[in-house]
């Protein structure tokens, strides 16, 4: 429960309002439940005029305002004091009601900033952690923990809340007020209670356990129901329909007996517990009601108060187990997103970081190996890329292209050999100054749900009008975002999802090429495309690639054969390398890779 009320640390001001609220309240309903004392004594005319004498209640606080009632109702005559008293209870439970809302007032914002709080931090946190935090499985959980894991410490905040400031106070008050009313009768009740509420709460419990079970039988039933249809050609062409039939009826009657004992046991359950409450009731009553006989502990008025309070305590109570489920299960949700927001951020970038250096030479890969987790995925790669060259990487799917430029940005680290930049090693420089230098375009071009113009600002905040224009001049793309019904201004939709892949790409292009970045990453930037937009892009990429370092993966070979230098990667390891006439003259994988996809149109 401290996990849970951790999140609340911010709000102690408005967390102490709640507890001050709540116990008006409590104080409020009191009062207000009280006030029935009077009618009873209007309607039963049981008025005493014992002024200064001691009533039979004794001298304590119950017996002053017993006193108080009898004299209000015999100096105002009794239809007076029926109106006065009418208004009273209308007021009073006005008031509690404003407190109870109040309290309420205040939980809405907690619970709301709780969610705000957590959903903040594992946002600002997941833009934290490194590129290797994210791997498929991780991805899949997020959202989870975005939806499902921060409802449920909403709920157990709530839960903590109600468990601890809301409905121990309303108990305790109604309790406070019965020992008031009668010590005696209240010890008899603690004693009987309990025991009663044990036996209510195991009939509640093994009623939970077999309804489960119910459940998983019929997940059963219904399996096999779903094989048999879906396999229902080799069912019939195996003739194995009887044996079907056997297996089924087994287990289509053992949920059927299951089910008869859990609704014989469920219809037991409602008068086994009306039984055991009436019966404890009966005993309050048989106690209570020798004590008034008796005459000098309690008196009628007062035993049917006590009746009405101890009524109104049986919900907070129930509500207070069920709060401390709802902790418990808000814990273990809490744990969950612990594992996110503890994850080893990893720091990039050293103390002494270097401004990174204006790119004028070459970036040099020496023996260079790097695993995700056991595996080599790259191994013993010498690579020496000069300033303005374009490079292609081309290979069988797996061998580790796109895990090589990934190493340039810096989202992942090598574990073996370096990789320099006009001979300064890349962890030596400053991270957002070293991902500076690259424009990247991707093969799923990666647009936000914002308009063209935004989408493209990410680039360069701080790109003009006019700049931004060229830019989707550049990228072949100017002409149909002018032909969109707001222009620069029409919204993307989700992930881009109003355009089409090569218009989308033809943004990302543009997006980098706002960016003007020296060095320029595609990977597989027109693989997702059909043949009309893959020249519209590769036209728009031709463009920008002029006069830049360049960095191209590309599965189709046909789309590389301009390029400086062509390197062909095989199973992390570079196969061979040169241009694609000393390729092909070589004879080796990349000729195969060739005459592969030859064959293959
Ligand atoms: P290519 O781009 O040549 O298709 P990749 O660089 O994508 O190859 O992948 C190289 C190898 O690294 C593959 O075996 C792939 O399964 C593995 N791999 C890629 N990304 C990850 C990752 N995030 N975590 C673990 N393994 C990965």
């Amino acid at each position: 429960m401290i996990d849970i009320l951790s999140y609340l640390g911010k709000y102690k001001a408005r967390v102490a309002l709640t507890l001050l609220y709540n116990l008006l309240n409590a104080l409020f309903s009191v009062v207000s439940f009280s006030a029935i004392i009077p009618f009873l004594k209007i309607l039963f005319d049981r008025a005493e005029n014992k002024n200064s004498e001691a009533n039979d209640l004794g001298d304590g606080m119950l017996a002053t305002i017993n006193q108080w009632f009898d004299i209000f109702i015999i100096e105002r005559g009794t239809r007076d004091a029926l109106f006065v008293f009418c208004i009273a209870v209308v007021v009073l439970f006005l008031v509690r009601n404003v407190f109870r809302y109040l309290a309420q007032h205040q939980m809405a914002f907690l619970r709301n900033a709780v969610v705000r709080d957590i959903r903040e931090s594992v946002f600002f946190k997941l833009l934290r952690l490194p590129m290797s935090f994210y791997t498929s499985e991780r991805k899949g959980h997020i959202y989870s923990r975005f939806t499902n894991d921060v409802a449920e410490i909403e709920w157990s905040v709530m839960g903590a809340l109600d468990a601890l400031f809301k409905q121990p106070v309303l108990i305790l008050s109604y309790l406070v007020t019965l020992v008031f009313i009668s010590w005696q009768l209240t010890i008899f009740v603690l004693v009987v209670l309990p025991i009663a509420g044990i036996i209510i709460g195991r009939i509640g419990k093994s009623l939970k356990r077999t309804a489960k079970k119910g459940q998983e039988e019929l997940g059963q039933v219904v399996s096999m129901v779903e094989e048999t249809v879906g396999g229902i050609r080799i069912v019939k062409g195996f003739g194995a329909e009887e044996r079907f039939k056997e297996q089924f009826s087994v287990m289509n009657n053992k949920h059927f007996r299951l089910m008869v004992r859990l609704f014989r046991k469920q219809y037991l359950a409602s008068p086994t517990s009306e039984t055991l409450s009436i019966l404890t009731v009966a005993m309050i009553l048989w106690f209570g009601g020798n004590l008034v006989l008796e005459g000098r502990m309690l008196n009628g008025e007062m035993f049917i108060l006590y009746i009405a309070i101890f009524s109104q305590m049986i919900s907070p109570s129930r509500s207070l187990t069920e709060a401390f489920a709802r902790v418990q299960r808000g814990i273990s949700a809490s744990e969950r997103i612990d594992e996110i927001l503890d994850a080893d951020e990893q720091v990039l970038e050293l103390k002494d970081a270097v401004e990174v250096p204006a790119f004028t030479s070459e970036i040099e890969f020496k023996e260079v190996g790097f695993k995700y987790e056991d595996e080599w995925v790259l191994e013993d790669i010498n690579l020496t890329i000069k300033h303005g060259e374009s490079i292609a990487l081309v290979g069988p799917s797996g061998g580790g292209k796109s895990t090589l430029v990934d190493l340039l940005p810096r989202f992942y680290d090598i574990q073996a050999g370096s990789i320099q930049l006009d001979g300064v090693e890349l962890n030596k420089l400053k991270v957002a100054e070293l991902r500076g230098l690259f424009g990247i375009v991707s093969q799923q071009s990666v647009l936000f749900n914002d308009s063209v113009r935004n989408n493209l600002l990410v680039g360069n905040p701080n790109a003009t009008d006019e700049e931004v224009i060229d830019a989707l001049h550049a990228a072949n793309a100017h002409g149909f975002v002018m032909a969109l019904p707001e222009g620069m201004d029409t919204l993307v939709g989700e992930s881009g999802n109003k355009l089409s892949g090569g218009q989308k790409q033809r943004l990302s292009i543009a997006r980098a090429i706002l960016k003007n970045p020296p060095i320029l990453i595609m990977d597989e930037a027109t693989s997702a495309l059909d043949t009309e937009s893959e020249r519209l892009v590769q036209e728009a990429l031709s463009e920008v690639m002029k006069g830049r370092t360049s960095f191209v993966i590309a599965h189709r070979l046909s789309t590389v054969s301009q390029v400086d230098r062509i390197v062909v990667i095989e199973k992390g390891r570079i196969a061979e390398m040169g241009t694609h006439d000393e390729l092909m003259k070589n004879g080796g994988l990349y000729l195969r890779l060739v005459e592969l996809q030859e064959i293959d149109r």
